[in-house]
């Protein structure tokens, strides 16, 4: 039996009749732009995510963009961020002016490695710093991150476009962020019928600026006190996640018990199956194996003869890309982040995954490993 790495059409019962009906209603009254969808939305983001103000954008590229250029980051001001991430959260630096800071990650929870930060902030004075909560938690030093910050009048923007549905010791992992952001592309947790994405912030003064820049920098229909550029979030997005939302919780728990079954199953294997770090419970975005780099395209080449679909999230480091030297003023480190991208590989994991296609996965790569 062959199984997918992700498979985004298992809807619930009657969801697609639900958008084919929201789809012909929206058009019917040109509702293109704006409205109750979109307020919804940011109603529902706001409660669920702990925070006073939620601002729907274009995707969650623009929304570091926005968060960036909120917290007034511009031309020749220092910015960290991971070595290990998307390549997007280096380009949001680079297209807003800053200038990318790569530093290393912690080999235990693969986050961004505070100590290293902290010796990155002496030597390099950024404006503001990303922190990325990859692959379905955060950092064991989340709050550590946060203080120091605050402390040194660091802007940190926290790039939560993987994290939505995760919670650090029983609050939304994005409450407490001085900016967060969230990605609804579709094949993050919380998925969109196209791109979408949204910045959160307690601070009235950024929801403020951020509310300005993704809709040109208007102050008032024809009048614009910054520039920003277009970046409202489609009506037809915020309607599709409008309906999905009633169906996450269970998204999130038939991935949940995905990646506990994963790593219940695999334990004893010469693997390491990795674990979100106390006081979290993840959202069970992507599995993430740590294999010996050596036999990993043995590994590989097993699971394609299978039919079995994997990931190798991510590849390389940001600070080693062919685009990188053009814009990286510093690299801080990145053994480790080198280390995890050799040796990384992702089983199939998304929502309502069937027992016997987790089983075959199972079984697959522990034959490989007898
Ligand atoms: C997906 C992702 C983004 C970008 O989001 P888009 O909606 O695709 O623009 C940024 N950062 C991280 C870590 C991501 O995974």
């Amino acid at each position: 039996m062959s199984v997918p790495f992700i498979e985004l059409k298992r809807f619930e019962d009657g969801f697609l009749d639900s958008w084919n009906a929201k789809v012909a209603d929206l058009s019917a009254n040109t509702r293109f732009i704006g409205g109750p969808e979109i307020e919804n939305l940011e109603a529902t983001l706001k409660q669920e995510c702990g925070v006073s103000h939620a601002i729907g954008c274009a995707n969650g590229t623009d929304a570091l963009q926005l968060a960036l250029r909120g917290a007034g980051v511009g031309k020749g001001d220092a910015v960290l961020l991971p070595d290990l991430t998307f390549w997007a959260t280096f380009e949001a630096v680079v297209n807003v002016g800053g200038d990318p800071v790569t530093v290393d990650v912690s080999a235990e929870d693969l986050q961004l490695d505070f100590d290293l930060f902290c010796k990155a902030c002496e030597e390099h004075k950024p404006r503001a710093a990303i922190l990325v909560h990859l692959y379905g938690w955060g950092s064991s030093r989340i709050q550590d991150f946060r203080n120091y910050a605050k402390e040194k009048g660091i802007a940190l923007i926290e790039d939560g476009a993987q994290a939505y549905g995760v919670t650090y010791n029983g609050k939304s992992i994005y409450e407490g962020a001085q900016l967060a952001t969230i990605s609804f592309y579709p094949a993050k947790v919380f998925g969109a019928a196209g791109d979408a994405g949204a910045v959160l912030t307690s601070d009235d003064e950024l929801a403020h600026r951020v509310r300005s820049l993704e809709n040109h920098g208007r102050t008032t229909h024809y009048s614009y006190g910054l520039v920003g550029w277009n970046s409202r979030m489609d009506t037809f997005q915020a309607a599709y996640l409008n309906l999905s939302h009633p169906h996450l919780k269970a998204r999130l728990e038939s991935r949940r018990k995905s990646a506990d079954f994963y790593r219940q199953e695999l334990a004893n294997l010469p693997i390491r199956v990795v674990e979100a770090p106390a006081g979290y419970v993840e959202n069970g975005y992507l599995n993430v194996l740590i294999v010996d780099s050596e036999k990993r395209p043995q590994l590989e080449a097993a699971l394609k003869d299978k039919g079995i679909g994997f990931g190798i999230v991510y590849p390389g480091p940001m600070s080693t890309q062919d685009a990188s030297p053009d814009y990286l003023k510093a690299r801080v480190g990145g053994e480790t982040a080198q280390r995890i991208c050799s040796s990384v590989l992702n089983l199939p994991l998304f929502p309502y995954m069937k027992e016997d296609e987790l089983a075959e996965v199972v079984d697959v790569v522990k034959k490989f490993y007898s």
